[in-house]
């Protein structure tokens, strides 16, 4: 059986496309960075501890993915240039363009004005770090709406969910609440939990938007 994560992957990897610009709603230590930095040409990701930013450049740039840190939102939205290209064997390779941004994902408007294809969320805390820094309805809730506002049709966000913690459950509800009211009409939401599993797994949300 597929973990939540991986359903995700594997859902968001069905329609990204080289051209596409994503966004790595929840950065931490870059898995899902590298993930979309692969398939995608531009890359916002989002995280408001400095060492989320060091593990993922550090990640990418094991896999020679240039990164950019951002730490103040630019007037210029890079997504609206080319992505550069790079010749390979005389094979033209696009090189994606990732930018590591030190800001809540919900200041996501300030830095991303163009359409996106696939985003992702990874809520609750960094593994082996403090857990007082860890996502939030309000500020989660927010993104959501700055991102669905942004979605192109076709495109899609995944939120894997970790509710173990305190605040969790707060959060997982309000994500379901907003994400269950979306009109069927223009969205479809889909959600992938275990049943019958002890403790909190993750609950995998997706949204695709139809028209
Ligand atoms: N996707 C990550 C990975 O591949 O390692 C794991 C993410 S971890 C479960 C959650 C992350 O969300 C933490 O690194 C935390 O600092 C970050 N976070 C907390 N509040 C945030 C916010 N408002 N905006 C963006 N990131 C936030």
């Amino acid at each position: 059986m597929l973990k939540q994560i991986e359903m995700a992957h594997w859902m968001l990897k069905d329609i990204i496309n080289v051209d596409d610009v994503v966004v790595d709603a929840t950065m931490g230590n870059g898995y899902d960075t590298l993930f979309l930095a692969e398939l995608g040409a531009k890359v916002y990701a989002f995280d408001v501890q400095e060492a989320a930013l060091e593990a993922t450049e550090k990640r990418l740039e094991n896999k020679a993915i240039k990164t950019q840190i951002v730490k103040k939102a630019s007037p210029v939205d890079q997504s609206s240039l080319p992505p550069k290209e790079q010749a390979f064997n005389g094979v033209s390779m696009t090189e994606p363009s990732v930018d590591l941004i030190l800001a809540g994902h919900e200041e996501l408007i300030n830095y991303v004005q163009s359409p996106v294809k696939a985003a992702i969320f990874n809520l609750g805390y960094l593994p082996k770090t403090d857990k007082n820094i860890v996502t939030r309805a309000e500020t989660t809730l927010s993104a959501l709406s700055s991102l669905t506002d942004l979605l192109v049709v076709g495109g899609r966000i995944a939120l894997v969910i970790y509710y173990g913690h305190e605040g969790g459950e707060e959060e997982k509800d309000a994500v379901i609440k907003w994400t269950s009211t979306l009109p069927q009409k223009d969205w479809e939401v889909t959600s992938y939990a275990p049943l019958n599993q002890i403790h909190t797994p993750p609950i995998l949300v997706l949204i695709e938007k139809r028209k």
